[in-house]
């Protein structure tokens, strides 16, 4: 049992705290199960039902969870997520009203269409953005993602350090014999434009379902890469799901999110909303709390907030990949919100 410290969330009624004494700032956001791209870690190449519409939470309702998870629970930051959340249309009317709250406001995309939006989302409030990029070969970049946007995807992680989004970060999943030869080129490619790369151990949340531990790449084994050709030291550890490590020469830093080999679950604050209102505490989570139906049925704050604290009295101590009482979610990456 880790001792909580709320002192930081002292000003506000109800932090969230879980029976394992971890206290839940950060919220990730869905705002769409929507993508223009199949990555194949991650969704099929065809055949995905989308949410209607009507069932998506909207702007009014999502700043409504938000306000009164950062106001009365001490969420601190927000990031939001799909699906990919550009998609989702006038992105930027929401940044706005999240903007209004005192959180750090950040983004996750593929970053097809930044290059047309960063501006518009930097003067809407958004702080920093996240852009996936698994791969700088153009060829393997169509394969991984079954789309032809890796031109765009760079001009976008430039737009973005154009508009001021600071700072930029590049998530890479790396997968055993589909790039896993690209993790010092990538690195390099981090410390060149001046942004931080991460790298992310692929985690069963694979639509196709064909996750295989041998396909890990170990954060030990990315270290080792790196390493041999940009020394590193490590940085102490933080709240966040990154391990970060600096290169001795001064050039940046780089992470490592090593959530199969060294899962950090001790250490999570972390709860998701889907698209469609459900509450998460863990990607993992076998169970959904159902905020929207609270919304729709005409819930008070109070009857949201119950909801919000059975979701996080019920969080488990972590995930449990590669142990025999492993069960997979339901739902893939994309669906949850990544
Ligand atoms: N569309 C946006 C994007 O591309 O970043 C946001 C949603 S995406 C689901 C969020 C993050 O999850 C991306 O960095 C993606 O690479 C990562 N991701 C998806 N499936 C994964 C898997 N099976 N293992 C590890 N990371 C995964």
């Amino acid at each position: 049992m880790i001792v909580p410290d709320v002192s930081d969330v002292s000003d506000v009624p109800r932090p969230l705290v879980d029976s394992f004494g971890r206290v839940h700032r950060d919220l990730r956001i869905s705002v769409t199960d929507r993508c223009n791209f199949r990555c194949t870690y991650c969704m099929p190449a065809e055949g995905m039902t989308w949410l209607p519409r009507s069932e998506v939470l909207t702007f009014e309702e999502l700043d409504r969870i938000a306000r009164l998870l950062v106001e009365r629970h001490g969420i601190r930051s927000i990031r939001l997520t799909g699906g990919e959340p550009t998609v989702r249309a006038h992105l930027p009317v929401l940044v706005g009203k999240l903007a209004a709250l005192p959180v750090d406001l950040a983004l996750t995309t593929n970053g097809a269409t930044l290059r047309s939006c960063a501006a518009d989302l930097a003067a809407a409030g958004l702080r920093r953005v996240n852009v996936s990029l698994d791969s700088l070969q153009p060829e393997r970049f169509v394969e991984l993602t079954r789309r032809d946007e890796l031109v765009n995807v760079l001009d976008g992680i430039d737009a973005a350090l154009e508009a001021g989004l600071a700072p930029v970060k590049v998530n890479v999943v790396v997968v055993r014999g589909v790039n896993d030869d690209e993790v010092v080129d990538l690195a390099r490619y981090g410390r060149d434009r001046g942004v931080r790369v991460r790298f992310i151990e692929f985690m069963p949340l694979d639509a196709g379902e064909a996750w295989r531990n041998e396909q890990v790449v170990s954060q030990a084994e990315i270290l080792e890469r790196i390493s041999a050709v940009f020394p590193l030291e490590a940085i102490t550890r933080g709240h966040e799901p990154a391990e970060r490590f600096r290169y001795l020469d001064g050039r940046g830093e780089v992470g490592v999110i090593p959530s199969v080999t060294r899962p950090f679950c001790e250490q999570c604050d972390r709860i998701r909303l889907t698209a469609e209102g459900q509450l998460r505490s863990c990607l993992f989570s076998l169970e959904d709390h159902d905020l929207r139906g609270v919304l729709r049925s005409g819930g008070t704050d109070d009857d949201l907030s119950d909801a919000i604290e059975a979701c996080v009295g019920a969080k488990w101590a972590g995930h449990a990949i590669n142990q025999v009482q492993f069960v997979r979610p339901r739902r893939s990456m994309s669906q949850i919100g990544g």
